[in-house]
């Protein structure tokens, strides 16, 4: 290619490049160049572009034409700019070299400092700035050299030093004088000579192409290589260098270096904020050896240092500082994490970047700046990242707080929790009526542990996935719960469990943290959510950008506050099952699913039916107008029956049945396969009492409440599971009967919808014939994900690491929608249905509705809505306000 341009200047007030360039001149490059531009104190320098990468790779590992030269031309103008030159005996230049990806990368090379020292330009660097500190930094440079460029090992030169101080006494590296450093560096280089079977490179121009090189080299080893795979970053974007003249932090008690943040990067408090260390070089802040000092006054409590804040012990420098941060900050319109050197009392600016935070300080610095003028309320909007939202929302574990990880698992659901450990939902329930906070644990949890669950303040499984029952209904019930902790082996009998070793008790205390998926020994100290008025700021420029509506799944009246308080806007799934297992209603239903006869199921569903209207007419009251999809009876039968022998031999006591008799019934309904067993709309096709006892509870509730509050809910009955249109018109009929019937009875007619969840792949292929009965369909993306894939959401914990290890599957499929294969059926489904029925409702209830990827994908659909657990409701606001405003970028 011709044409093209290769290297980048910048310094001196001005630069070929700037901010916008990132994807050439790599962030750190183009960062700098924009400093430049500003007119802020950067050393001089130029950038290899992205592209010299790409091409050298292209071109079977050799430069581009014109490279060489164009380098030589900036090599010049950085040496007119600063009057040193390059390998110069009397006034050498030196530089550093710097990898600069697009998006930062840690696992490739980073950084030669240093580069152009030689025998030569050493006494150069000797005269101007000492002889000891000139032989220290030359041999720095061939440490540094050595093992980032020529691959050696860093121990050989500490064997060196650490022998040639034994012999002299030394204790500390400042101890030697420079004819020490001139003999350690003659030592440095005869290992190397042996080693390498050639010399140390005494040419500069030698040293700067072969760390070029390496930072090239550095792009494919495999430690970039794995970061780059699980950070998405394709291998074409390349990485630029950066060759910059060198400035010295560590020239004497007038120099210093430092990093800082222009904005308190945990709190998001507008104070200037950062760490810096007097005589030092660039690494020895974040290397830990020596304790930096705080840069402001006001932070000097919050480090633990005895030095003297930069505001005091350098106020000239302090105040150019501030006024760049200021600048910068005011110039990228977001919080700037800085790293500077003072050399010889003059401030130089080495980068800037948007600095990383944690959610508290991504809100407050969000909805200030907005209020500052800085950013505009969308702007703010798209600052907060959806997934964040987690750590605000639920208490956490402190940042500082000791951890003692006994076992780790699945982080299914957010938040933390200290108690005691129970093995039984029965001990958890009485356990916590006494005031006690209990942990719950078991190998997996099923619809009998629902009471359990409430009960404890938060669940851990060593089996199940993240949309195990578990973890779905921690996640409604807004509990921490760690799940598919397979390194746990829990003795429920013996009243113990047991990982990695180590034995724990009943009753024995730990500490939950759902959102790393971690058991920890002991109590630890937690922090609580700060829901203030930034918050709901936020929220509300975010609710003033989305289209998508945000519904939730939620069937207790708890649940359904919660949801409300986090800005639902109705109910997209309420799963009338959960109802079911409540200590008073479960044997109820027991006897309705161990009666012989119509008559029999009849009598029971007879006691269920005031119960049922109850609850809907609580949810209906609570939700007001809002909207409410109720979803008839979906699990298999079984799943209301006992399993143990105790729990076997107490339910036949208490419905007067005999123990075999109710042996022989639940053998009779276990299935191989429940899931795809007899369950959802075939229970309503088996059993249409079933499904007529809740759409009458429904009905008649909804008509209470119309009559009690003077506004009329407008129910939206939901059929699970449906494969074909048959099965919808059947039972579709049977619900307008009992619509009808209640409507003559109570006479109130009221308006209502009746519709299907779409989670089998034939009812996303039929859509368009189903859609000529439905009024609506709900995308059950967890049962679709299951049935499209063939993955049992309930056992894929145990091999999907390994599918995601090996990038089989990216990301968890329970967790984030497979858009190619699970996507594409609510594509076809969404298209098809609407084309038999122009604006038919659209929403999603799975698991899925919560995360953050598939709420954009969903938006992309056109859905009328999401529906999600409570406490994934303002997630969800959130992640369909980013899609609204990124689709309006576009
Ligand atoms: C689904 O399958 O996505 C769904 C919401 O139903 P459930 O999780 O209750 O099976
Ligand atoms: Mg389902």
């Amino acid at each position: 290619m011709t044409g093209d341009k290769w290297v980048y200047r910048f310094g001196g007030g001005s630069a070929d490049g700037n901010t916008g360039m990132k994807n050439l001149l790599g962030g750190k490059g183009a960062n700098l160049a924009e400093m430049a531009r500003l007119g802020l104190p950067v050393p001089p320098g130029f950038t290899l572009t992205t592209a010299v990468c790409t091409a050298y790779y292209d071109r079977g590992e050799t430069y581009p034409d014109g490279l060489e030269k164009e380098v030589n031309e900036a090599l010049a103008a950085v040496e007119k700019e600063t009057g040193k030159v390059f390998g110069d005996n009397d006034n050498p230049l030196l530089v550093s070299v710097r990898s600069g990806a697009r998006a930062s990368m840690p696992g490739m090379m980073d950084t030669v400092l240093n580069l152009g020292l030689s025998d030569v330009t050493v006494e150069g660097l000797a005269k101007k700035a000492g002889e000891r500190f000139a032989y220290d930094s030359y041999r720095r440079f061939i440490q540094m050299y050595c093992n980032v460029v020529l691959g050696m090992k860093h121990d050989i030169f500490e064997h060196i030093l650490d022998d040639y101080k034994e012999r002299f006494e030394y204790n500390l590296d400042t101890e030697l004088s420079a004819d020490d450093w001139k003999e350690i560096i003659s030592q440095y280089k005869a290992a190397i000579r042996k080693q390498l079977g050639k010399p140390f490179p005494d040419d500069p121009h030698e040293q700067l192409w072969g760390a070029v090189g390496a930072v090239f080299g550095s792009w494919m080893n495999d430690r970039a290589k794995l970061y780059r795979k699980l950070n998405d970053i394709p291998a074409e974007w390349g990485t630029a260098v950066n060759v910059q003249s060198m400035v010295f932090g560590n020239m004497g008690e007038t120099s210093a270096t430092g990093v800082a943040f222009t904005r308190d990067p945990s709190t998001g408090e507008k104070v200037f904020y950062g760490e810096f260390l007097i005589n030092a070089q660039g690494e020895d802040v974040v290397a830990g050896i020596r304790t930096p000092a705080p840069i402001s006054r006001s932070r000097a409590d919050a480090i633990s240092s005895d030095e003297a804040p930069l505001e005091e012990a350098m106020p000239k420098v302090y105040n150019e500082l501030v006024e760049v941060a200021n600048t910068l900050e005011s110039h990228y319109r977001d919080m700037q994490d800085i790293e500077f050197t003072v050399e010889d009392n003059k401030l130089y600016m080495l980068q800037t970047r948007s600095g990383k935070r944690t959610a508290a300080a991504a809100l407050k610095i969000a909805v200030d700046m907005a209020q500052e003028g800085l950013i505009n309320e969308e702007e703010a909007v798209l600052r907060l990242m959806p997934g964040q939202l987690d750590q605000l929302l639920h208490p956490t574990i402190s940042a500082d707080a000791k951890r003692d990880v006994i076992v780790k698992g699945l982080p299914a659901s957010p938040g933390a929790a200290v108690g005691k450990v129970v093995f039984s939902s029965d001990e958890a329930a009485e356990r916590a009526e006494k005031g006690e906070d209990v942990i719950l644990m078991r190998v997996e949890t099923s619809p009998e542990d629902i009471h359990g669950m409430h009960a404890a303040r938060a669940i851990v499984t060593s089996r199940g996935g993240m949309t195990s029952h578990a973890a779905v209904v921690a996640r409604g019930m807004g509990r921490p719960c760690v799940c598919g902790a397979g390194g746990l082996h829990i003795d429920a009998e013996k009243g113990v469990f047991r990982s990695g070793g180590r034995e724990f008790k009943k009753g024995d205390i730990v500490t939950i943290d759902g959102a790393e998926g971690e058991v920890l020994s002991g109590e630890v100290d937690m922090v609580n959510p700060d829901l203030s008025g930034d918050f709901g700021k936020l929220m509300e420029w975010a609710d003033r950008a989305r289209t998508l509506k945000v519904r939730t799944n939620a069937e207790t009246p708890h649940d359904v506050e919660t949801a409300i308080s986090f800005g639902a806007e109705g109910v997209g799934l309420c799963r009338t099952e959960h109802m079911f297992f409540e200590s008073e209603r479960i044997p109820v239903v027991r006897s309705m699913i161990l009666a012989n006869d119509k008559k029999g199921r009849e009598a029971a569903l007879s006691k269920l039916l005031p119960m049922q209207r109850g609850d809907f007419a609580e949810i209906f009251r609570l939700m007001g107008e809002r909207p409410c999809t109720i979803r008839l009876l979906d699990p298999p039968l079984h799943e209301f029956l006992p399993h143990s022998e105790d729990e076997m031999a107490e339910v036949a006591k208490s419905a007067g049945v005999d123990i075999e008799v109710l042996k022989r019934q639940a053998n009779e309904l276990h299935e191989n396969n429940p899931m795809l067993g007899h369950r959802g709309c075939r229970l309503g096709i088996t059993y249409p009492e079933i499904y007529e006892m809740q759409a009458r509870a429904i009905f008649e509730a909804a008509v209470q409440i119309a009559k009690d509050t003077g506004y009329s809910p407008i129910p939206e009955v939901m059929i699970p599971l449906v494969g074909t249109r048959k099965e919808l018109d059947i039972l579709k009929e049977k619900v307008d009967a009992t619509a009808q019937a209640v409507f003559k009875e109570t006479g109130t007619e009221l308006e209502y919808l009746v519709g299907t969840m779409i989670e089998l792949p034939r009812a996303a292929l039929q859509a368009g014939q189903i859609a000529e009965t439905a009024d609506f369909f709900s995308f059950g993306t967890n049962d679709l994900t299951q049935t499209t894939l063939g993955i049992s959401r309930d056992d894929a914990a145990r091999f999907l690491k390994d599918y995601e290890d090996q990038g089989i599957y990216e990301k968890d499929p329970f967790v984030t929608l497979d858009q190619d294969g699970v996507g594409e059926l609510v594509r076809i489904a969404a298209e098809r249905g609407r084309k038999t029925k122009t604006g038919i409702k659209l929403g999603i209830c799975g698991e899925h509705g919560g995360d953050p990827a598939s709420v954009a994908f969903c938006h992309r659909l056109g859905l009328n809505y999401v529906s999600c657990s409570p406490y994934r409701v303002p997630i969800a606001r959130l992640a369909a306000a980013h899609a609204a405003l990124q689709k309006a970028d576009a």
